[in-house]
């Protein structure tokens, strides 16, 4: 069975978000058969329904969050409504960093009870089982909440997703650790000068050229990337470390087994 992510949006930050200049629905994933939703911001659950053909969420596996903020995680109760047909049908799995789910969470108690399981998500952890699908967590990432990275493993494909957080030293090497196919970057800004919160390109350029991926995606821009062409950059990328690069756009589907063995062949 095939391997794809659909992006049902690919913004990131506050005003993108906000304005919507950028879709935010996150990434659906498909590894075969198991169906896995990460990161659903606003419109997530309107994207999903409205998509050709529609993704459906009584068919989700599970939902995974990489951290709290409502950019990743605000259609995480209605999504798991529509994954449990409102609460009458308790099945799936919920994937969240404990501070999304307890204390000001983000993912709704009363809608936390519908799922089957619920992994509170710590650093380094897992392999959690979904379906067919294996999901480790990376290490935790520098950002203002619970923030982890997630590697999955289906069959011989490995695919990694890098969330947000600012850059340092050991954040490459865990990635690269994992020997991933390939590898979903969230790169919000083009430069900056002050230490923000946030990967920069230059430093989202490293983290890739370390951990060498054959398809690096690059998804979650900020309004300075959007102005510079996400396109542009990760052609001229592809054309200087000899791999596949792809900036997402809303909507787009990546089929991975095809883009993987391209590379291979
Ligand atoms: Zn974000
Ligand atoms: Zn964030």
């Amino acid at each position: 069975m095939p391997s794809s992510i659909l992006f049902l949006g690919s913004g990131g930050a506050r005003f993108v978000v906000a304005r919507q200049f950028r879709a935010s629905g996150g990434m659906w994933m498909r590894f075969g058969e198991t169906q896995i939703h990460v990161d659903p911001g606003p419109g997530a659950l309107v994207r999903a329904l409205a998509h050709v053909p529609p993704c459906n969420p009584r068919e989700l596996a599970a939902i995974a969050l990489s951290h709290k903020h409502l950019d990743h995680a605000a259609d995480a109760t209605p999504m798991i409504e529509a994954m449990t047909s409102g609460g009458f049908r308790r099945r799936g799995v919920l994937l969240a960093p404990a501070d999304a789910l307890a204390g000001e969470p983000t993912v709704l108690p009363y809608a936390q009870r519908f799922v089957e399981r619920v992994e509170r998500l710590g650093p380094h952890g897992g392999p959690y089982r979904i379906e067919d699908v294996e999901l480790r967590t990376s290490i935790a990432h520098e950002h203002a909440v619970e923030t982890y990275g997630m590697h999955f493993t289906y069959g011989e494909l490995r695919v990694s997703y890098l969330p947000c957080g600012r850059y340092f030293d050991r954040l490459a090497a865990d990635y690269a650790a994992h020997e991933p196919d390939v590898l979903v970057v969230n790169v919000l800004r083009f430069e900056d000068a002050m230490k923000v919160d946030h990967l920069t390109w230059p430093e989202a350029r490293r983290v890739v050229d370390e951990v060498r991926p054959r398809v690096a995606i690059f998804q979650h821009f900020g309004t300075k990337m959007l102005e510079q062409a996400p396109e542009r950059l990760a052609q001229q990328l592809e054309d200087d470390l000899g791999i596949r690069v792809i900036a997402a756009r809303d909507n787009l589907l990546v089929d991975l087994d095809t883009e993987v063995a391209a590379v291979v062949a």
